[in-house]
């Protein structure tokens, strides 16, 4: 095991990682920007390191600044977290390239993934099933790409090989909009991520969004910790997340999992990952792998019982995962509920100082948060403050758990989402369970205020 990890994060997953590693019995090093040096596990640490002003193009996306600090630190990994430079290869390359253990899967793996193109590609010769679409980029060819349109069927989605964060995609309805639909998502994807590669997808209208939890080791063993349903989206950025999903066959769940574990294994994945999918009328559709830990694993640890951040650092260290599929047990339904500083109905973020914050507790809540009250949160950076996870023996429980936490739950001094999430606990077809990705943003839409 390491001796001394670096966490090349901010926010809740600096704490989480910060948890992890004391019970393993592992040094972590904190690294801050200036706006971060009043962080709950920047005063926690043993040891931390400032590594720039607020803006994280100077701080947290700094990589000399980061791998300086575990130079000078006689770290031995670094734990990059989500968000920020856990998906960046390049990083990955240098990390290992000064001689560290970069806490996730190789550069080449990473590389792979981030390419959507590419990384479609690898999960249609591993048997992933995939949204039916072009075979690979868009060719220049008007004609070739309105043949493939037209074979997959409308409406298409164009989408960006290099895009993210829910940016650089164009849904068409029809052939007559289709080649300036590709021109103008091309240019947009050239100057947003500096390729302007393309490809098309059939556009699936009410899917739900259904991800599975993998975890690899460096001895060719992976395991799949059932799925998630993360269909509570707003600009499709995650505001709610369930484990299981609810209403699918387990039967179906086994079948897809088996299928990510046997990709893992095929492309040497190792660390943990998630790939996500559309679901749509019992069937599975791939859209992206994620090379990282998620801001969703808590409510996989909480029906799994498996710590996702300890296993990963685990295995980073060469360890074997200390268990197999057969081992892994699912119990009980967990929901997490994300906090996020901001207007509830209206999403203007709300930065500023917490004069007060109580957390929620009780059985089966867990609050994963690094605020406090008199905390000042940074207008930097993402507005997500912390999660609230609960878990229960069914579904009802879990919920009736979740709406006791919110009730429980003090801010003040800021604005938050607790009100939408109050609403949404209690929203007769949100508790029936299995709404799409679309169901939130309706929902706002007609929500009165
Ligand atoms: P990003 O990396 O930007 O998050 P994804 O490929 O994961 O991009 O897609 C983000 C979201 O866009 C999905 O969760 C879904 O809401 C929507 N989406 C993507 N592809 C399709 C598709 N083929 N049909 C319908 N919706 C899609």
């Amino acid at each position: 095991m390491f001796k001394k990890i670096l966490v090349a994060n901010r926010g809740e997953i600096a704490l989480r990682i910060q948890r992890a590693c004391r019970e393993l019995g592992v040094k972590a090093v904190m690294v801050y920007s200036e706006a971060d040096r009043e962080a709950k596990y920047v005063k926690l640490a043993e040891e931390a390191v400032c590594i720039g002003p607020a803006p994280s193009p100077q701080s947290y996306l700094n990589m000399p600044a980061i791998i300086s600090a575990a130079e000078v630190t006689d770290a031995e990994a670094i734990h990059p977290g989500y968000g920020f430079l856990s998906e960046n290869a390049d990083f990955a390359e240098r990390v290992e390239k000064s001689g560290f253990q970069f806490i996730g899967p190789t550069p080449e793996s990473i590389r792979i993934m981030g390419d959507k193109v590419s990384a479609k590609q690898a999960m249609i010769k591993a048997g992933v099933p995939c949204v039916p679409g072009s075979e690979g980029e868009l060719p220049d060819d008007p004609v070739a790409i309105r043949r493939t349109a037209k074979s997959v069927g409308y409406p298409v989605i164009i989408k960006a090989a290099g895009g993210g964060g829910g940016r650089g995609m164009r849904v068409v309805h029809t052939e007559a909009a289709l080649i300036n639909a590709v021109q103008m998502t091309k240019a947009e994807a050239g100057a947003a991520f500096g390729n302007p590669a393309v490809y098309l997808e059939k556009f699936l209208q009410n899917p739900r969004h259904v991800e599975i939890q993998i975890l690899c080791d460096k001895h060719k063993n992976a395991v799949y910790l059932g799925e998630r349903d993360c269909s509570m989206q707003r600009r499709h950025q995650k505001v709610i997340e369930e484990a299981p999903a609810p209403g699918i066959p387990r039967k179906l769940i086994e079948k897809i999992g088996e299928r990510c574990v046997a990709a893992c294994k095929r492309i040497g994945y190792r660390g943990a990952g998630t790939f996500e999918f559309l679901y749509e009328n019992g069937e599975f559709y791939f859209i992206e792998m994620n090379t990282r830990v998620q801001v969703e694993h808590p409510v996989t640890e909480l029906i799994s019982g498996v710590d996702i951040v300890k296993t990963q650092i685990m295995v980073a260290a060469g360890e074997k995962l200390p268990f197999a599929q057969r081992d892994v047990v699912l119990r009980g339904h967990a929901i997490e509920c994300r906090v996020n500083a901001e207007d509830a109905y209206k999403f203007v973020p709300s930065p500023g100082r917490i004069t007060m914050w109580h957390a929620p507790g009780g059985p089966g809540v867990r609050v994963d948060s690094h605020v406090y009250t008199n905390y000042f949160v940074p207008p930097n950076y993402d507005s997500m403050i912390g999660k609230i996870i609960v878990h229960g023996d069914t579904r009802e429980q879990a919920l009736a758990r979740m709406r006791t936490a919110l009730l429980e739950t003090v801010v003040e001094g800021i604005n938050t989402n607790i009100p939408l999430h109050r609403e949404l606990m209690v929203d007769a077809k949100f508790m029936a369970g299995g709404t799409n990705i679309h169901y939130l943003e309706e929902w706002l839409s007609h929500h009165k205020r």
